[in-house]
């Protein structure tokens, strides 16, 4: 992509209502704007890193065994009267009318209509397990929305759920999302801490909450250090396969909510200098939850013996655009962002610092044009503008290399190519810079 053509609204000026750094760099490296109070409209540079936390998200569903489908963002009341949710809900939910007077919602989250889909056509042992999920786009008219896309009104979430047989296959399920979950937030680059956590409107008995650990957290946290250590489940990890000793291994230590925290217990179980109390970004949560909806709303299975029951289920959330700010949170400077290579928007930034300097457009397009051919995401910055101006905003936008082409590199045969995470730079000759690149 080449920046004169692309859309990249840089703000020159701090804005003001940002209190979080994740919030302040979105707004200056265009990433979204705002449209109506935790409404934002998602520019192409923030569009390209929240595709990329989706796909990863979807890849990892579906390698657990999930299957994705996409309910509407609309649901009918009478739906969620079947649960008994409609009333119990409280402001949060939007609530909207159509033109015949009929009740409808703009959905917070989807048991209701999940079991629904279900119970139209599954009614055997036979036909489990199963997990569906969808990435989709919620609407809760949050008190107090703030911190950018972290606590939005709108926000894109990743949301599954389970349906099985009984509480020991469920527990299969849950055991299941809980790696799957792990293996997201481990290939973003993201410590995500499973936490013992409340169950909230959601119901149920058995919860965690996945949190990154950062100052600007809404939730208060309680944890042994060394959970912060434990080794992220591989690409290779076996869904089909005994996943209790990963669940035990991440489980054991002490890691909990302030919702659920227990200071007896933390200190019996946590050598005092291994004691952390800080804050964190809640970016997923699982639940079981049993029939706590399939009861109700008369989704029966028949088991192997013939009888009847409700399916036992669980659901599971990811935060997907409250990730965008986790990320930023986890990863910037003083500069701006610096993004995991897995999510970057581009990986490359070339800075062509001479417009109309045949010498550097011609190495700026020679490197431009061997990237694009290489499926490598490169963004070329061929305005004309000052270097100071190029190298901020390479800088602020994060990505994760830079090649900086001018003149008095070019003299002396090379570009410079500069790693964004160590700011490590290196002249290297343009066919050796192209080499590094597409490794
Ligand atoms: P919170 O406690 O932050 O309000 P929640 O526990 O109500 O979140 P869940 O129902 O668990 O949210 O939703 C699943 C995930 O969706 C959360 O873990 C979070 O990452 C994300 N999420 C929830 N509310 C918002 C919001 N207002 N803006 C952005 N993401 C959100
Ligand atoms: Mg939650």
């Amino acid at each position: 992509m080449r920046l004169t053509r692309y859309f990249l609204p840089i703000l020159r000026e701090t804005p003001k209502e940002a209190e979080i750094v994740s919030h302040r760099l979105m707004l200056r490296a265009g990433m979204i704007r705002q449209e109506a109070a935790g409404i934002y409209a998602w520019l192409p540079l923030g569009f390209k890193v929240l595709q990329n936390v989706t796909r990863i998200v979807r890849e990892e569903m579906d390698r657990a065994g999930a299957v994705e489908l996409l309910m509407p963002t609309l649901q009918l009341a009478d739906l969620w009267r079947e649960s008994g949710r409609y009333d119990a809900y409280g402001p949060e939910m939007l609530r909207i009318k159509d033109r015949h007077e009929r009740e409808l919602l703009y959905g917070p989250t989807n048991e209701e209509m999940i079991t629904e889909i279900f119970r139209a056509s599954v009614r055997s042992y036979r036909d489990l397990p199963k997990i569906l999920y969808h990435i989709q786009w919620k609407f809760r008219d949050e008190q107090r929305p703030r911190f950018g896309v972290m606590r939005g009104r709108e926000f894109l979430m990743k949301d599954a759920y389970s349906f099985d047989v009984d509480e020991a296959a469920a527990r299969l399920s849950y055991n299941r999302m809980f790696v799957a979950y792990l293996r997201i937030f481990g290939r973003m680059g993201l410590k995500a801490i499973p936490m013992r956590a409340e169950t909230g409107p959601i119901g149920g008995d058995l919860s965690h909450e996945f949190i990154v650990l950062a100052a600007t957290g809404e939730s208060g946290v309680y944890c042994n250090a060394d959970v912060r250590d434990l080794p992220i489940p591989g690409i290779d990890v076996d869904y089909d396969s005994d996943l209790t000793p990963i669940i035990r291994e991440w489980t054991t230590l002490y890691a909990a909510t302030e919702d659920v925290h227990d200071e007896a217990r933390f200190h019996a179980e946590t050598p005092a200098e291994k004691r952390l109390q800080t804050r964190g970004i809640e970016v997923g949560q699982v639940f079981y939850f049993g029939d706590k909806y399939t009861r109700p709303m008369k989704a029966p299975i028949t088991g192997p013996d013939g009888s009847e029951r409700p399916a036992q289920c669980g659901s599971y959330g990811v935060g997907v655009s409250r990730l965008v700010g986790a990320l930023i949170e986890a990863n910037h400077d003083d500069a701006g962002i610096i993004w995991p290579e897995e999510v970057a928007p581009f990986r490359v930034g070339i800075a062509n610092l001479k417009v109309g300097d045949a010498a550097s457009d011609a190495a700026s397009m020679q490197i431009y044009h061997a990237l694009e051919k290489a499926k490598i995401d490169v963004l070329y910055d061929d305005r004309d503008e000052r270097p100071g101006g190029k190298f901020a905003t390479l800088d602020m936008i994060g990505l994760p290399y830079q090649v900086i082409v001018g003149p008095k590199g070019l003299a002396g045969g090379t570009v410079e190519v500069k790693t964004r995470a160590t700011g490590a730079r290196e002249n290297l000759s343009v066919e050796a810079a192209i080499a590094k690149l597409t490794a």
